[in-house]
């Protein structure tokens, strides 16, 4: 039963109704709540359910708009499943490393103790040593595919398993499907009402400053996190950009396929520079890049006015930087920097 694995107080929770929720139709005279009347298009609070954004997307990707939460970023539908599901100082979490740092610092915040399991070398999960470390206490696992920093799709018999034994929630984070060989895990969304697929605006569709998150999971999720978001979480201007952008697919698709394009090319040319050791397969719009001296060449491009993600610290990722793949132009920029950058 879902209903076990919710916080007490939340299944006790009476939201908070505001007055875009208790009244839904059309009106000549709104002054249920204490708005000001002059027109300025934004002098009126957005529709709290963002029922025409998500009208777009259901119809997109195939779900029905029970099936969607929308939020300020994923961020916020990472943070909403601590706050529904965990128990502050007894319940946990389990993810692999290296992953994305959005889950650990939701966990710290929210005093849930974060149970961080190595990958194997290749990127893929320990399964066995992700088992070891759940227990009835455990709430949520966190599976980013492809993953973020390594660029690589996990194995779909690794998810699945999850799935099928894990008895509290699966989130996958599909932050960079777009980029994927892989297909998404929406078509299985019926099939696991435990199971949680993040989406964004911030990468493929170029929108990361408008800052909207999609979360898809079973309805009975969906109306959690719906009761404990902030009522108007999604403002107006974000709706419209939204609305504005999934009228125009074609935009997105083609900047996917000049993306993927200018990866391969990057990858190639980057295989053939001294300073280069290897690099991991992408699945994602990012490289993982080893080299034979990362902080120093981090330190090099930085001088040329070129910022990569310096990795060398993190988990398996030793002697590595993250570069994301720009424009054309930028992308020579990177190749032309590092093919003059002598080995200390
Ligand atoms: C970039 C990224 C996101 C996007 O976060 P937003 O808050 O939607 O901008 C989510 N997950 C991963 C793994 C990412 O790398």
């Amino acid at each position: 039963m879902l209903k076990d694995l919710v916080r007490p107080n939340i299944l006790a929770l009476e939201p908070y109704s505001c007055a875009r929720n208790e009244f839904t139709g059309e009106a000549r005279v709104y002054v249920d709540a204490n708005e000001n009347p002059y027109n300025s298009d934004v002098n009126r609070y957005p529709d709290p359910l963002q029922i025409a954004v998500k009208r777009k997307i259901a119809a997109l990707k195939g779900v029905r708009e029970t099936q969607i939460f929308l939020g300020n970023g994923s961020d916020e539908a990472i943070d909403l499943p601590f706050r529904i599901f965990c128990r502050p100082g007894i319940d946990n979490v389990v993810a692999p490393a290296p992953t994305y740092g959005m889950y650990q610092v939701c966990a710290d915040i929210n005093d849930i103790e974060y149970r961080s399991v190595p990958m194997k070398p290749e990127f893929q999960l320990d399964l066995d040593g992700m088992k070891a470390r759940i227990d009835d206490n455990t709430k949520l696992v966190f599976l980013c595919s492809p993953n973020n920093p390594s660029g690589n799709a996990l194995r779909w018999e690794d998810i699945q398993w999850f799935l099928d034994n894990f008895r509290g929630i699966t989130i996958v984070d599909e932050a960079y499907i777009d980029f994927s060989s892989q297909p998404s895990l929406l078509r299985e969304l019926e099939r696991y009402p435990r199971m949680m697929v993040l989406q964004t605006f911030s990468k493929a569709w170029g929108q990361a400053a408008i800052r909207l998150g999609m979360a898809f999971a079973g309805e009975e999720i969906i109306r959690l996190m719906n009761n404990v978001k902030y009522p108007y979480n999604v403002n107006i201007l974000t709706q419209k950009q939204a609305l504005r952008v999934l009228d125009n697919i074609a935009d997105k698709d083609k900047a996917v396929k000049e993306i993927l394009q200018q990866r391969d090319m990057l990858r190639d040319r980057l295989n053939t520079l001294e300073c280069v050791d290897r690099i991991y397969p992408s699945d994602a719009n990012f490289l993982l890049v080893k080299v034979y001296d990362a902080d120093n060449t981090y330190k090099y491009l930085l001088e040329r006015g070129i910022i990569v993600r310096n990795r060398n610290r993190v988990t398996l990722c030793k002697g590595c930087l993250r570069i994301t793949v720009g424009t054309p132009s930028e992308n020579e920029e990177i190749i032309s920097a590092l093919k003059e950058y002598k080995i200390g």
